[in-house]
């Protein structure tokens, strides 16, 4: 197996004719459930996946920013005097937009130094596993200790959830950057997006012999532009409908009310996010009560939630999620934005071969895109390596 490390050092070597200072890295995510409740001030559940991004990072004697990605053939160059989030654009405004970000909240980076920068991942792009959380949080972190800010982790996750919206121009929550940057080994990242509160609770997935399927669609999703926006703005619209900032404010007993006002459409947008939260929170007490064993019922509301409240499934990951149950998973569901991206499925361990060839047997006699079906095991968020 490749170090990603050293081999991230090595192309910093071959790219730039010297060592890097260090590498450090973030990894993906998986949300466990709490999908499209970030944004409305609501509860999520995600856990850092054993995939990352590393930076390899050298430090520069004046102002530039060089970067270099081993997904790209061409190098970015920036100065931190003029960074502006409107001509950013592509795979560089993710790492720009970190440098922006972190001026714009108005930590004094006058006395920073230019960076060379080198980017390598083995993180899916456009999966719904957040290679663009992995790629904030990586240089989050190298920032951070190269520039001497002394930031803590909710605060760079906080700055790569503005570099996201800013630069990139993706209406998300903090749910991507939280899970990359706080994560931990055997847990899941409880995160109240209102408070900005955030604790780990174990998931003993070790303990119980059952580990986490990625189905990944291989269809791809565009936040900036896709479907996504569309339900940020029905979720705007309803919460203005029912007098309330966001629609963290209300709970399930406000659902008759929010039917009578808001159109059918709407009605089941809101139903989707209120219903959700409580799931979280459900999901949550049972793993501190019960354990991972007594979630599937949970997630597997959160699919039909996804699937026919919400409308942001599609028919790879339905179709994905029912045959892994059928075939003896504990409980599966869509992760991430939607539309297109992947599925989860919590499996015995050794059930892992037999529900993956399930799903792929589904799906190919079905006609649909063959997805790539993988493993994940919960793991640590951002760090140095190196
Ligand atoms: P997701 O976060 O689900 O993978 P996004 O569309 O949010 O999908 O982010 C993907 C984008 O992030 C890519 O198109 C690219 O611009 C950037 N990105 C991710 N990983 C890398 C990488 N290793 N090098 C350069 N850019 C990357
Ligand atoms: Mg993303």
């Amino acid at each position: 197996m490749t170090d990603h490390r050293e081999a991230a050092a090595a192309a910093f070597e071959a790219a730039y004719g010297h060592a890097p200072t260090g590498v450090w890295s973030a990894p993906g995510r998986v949300n466990l459930i709490g999908e499209h409740t970030d944004y409305n001030n609501g509860y999520v559940l995600p856990f850092a996946i054993d995939r990352r991004t590393w930076a390899a990072v050298g430090v520069r004697d004046d102002r530039q920013l060089r970067l270099r990605s081993t997904f790209s053939t061409y190098e970015v160059v920036a100065s931190l005097d003029t960074l502006d989030p409107a001509t950013m654009d592509g795979w560089s405004a993710y790492v720009l937009g970190v440098a922006w970000a972190m001026q714009d909240a108005g930590i004094d980076l006058s006395a920073a130094s230019g960076l060379d920068i080198l980017i390598d991942s083995d993180v899916p792009v456009g999966a719904g596993l957040s290679s663009s959380a992995a790629l904030e949080c990586a240089v989050g972190v190298a920032f951070d200790e190269l520039w001497n800010l002394g930031l803590d982790k909710l605060a760079l996750a906080r700055v790569g959830r503005v570099a996201e919206n800013k630069a990139v121009g993706a209406p998300t929550g903090l749910l991507d950057q939280a899970a990359s940057m706080l994560a931990e080994d055997d847990h899941v990242v409880f995160l109240d997006c209102d408070t900005e509160d955030a604790r780990p609770v174990s998931l003993h997935l070790r303990d119980e012999n059952l580990t986490i399927l990625v189905m990944n669609s291989n269809v791809e999703h565009e936040h900036a532009t896709g479907g996504y926006g569309d339900r940020f703005a029905s979720c705007a619209k309803g919460a203005a409908a029912l007098g309330v900032t966001t629609l963290r404010e209300i709970g399930e007993s406000d659902l008759p009310r929010a039917q009578e006002a808001l159109d059918e459409e709407t009605y089941r947008r809101i139903r989707h996010v209120v219903t959700e939260n409580q799931r979280v929170l459900d999901t949550v007490a049972t793993l501190e009560a019960e354990g991972p064993r007594a979630i599937g019922e949970l997630l597997n509301a959160s699919q039909a939630s996804m699937r026919d409240d919400f409308e942001i499934t599609v028919p790879e990951i339905d179709l994905a999620c029912n045959t892994a149950v059928v075939a003896g998973a504990i409980g599966a569901r869509m992760t991430g934005g939607g539309f297109g991206g992947s599925a989860i499925a919590l499996v015995p361990a050794d059930a892992v071969e037999t529900i993956a060839s399930a799903v792929t047997t589904a799906l190919a006699n079905a006609g649909l895109r063959e997805p790539t079906i993988f493993t994940v095991t919960p793991s640590q968020g951002a760090r140095r390596d190196y």
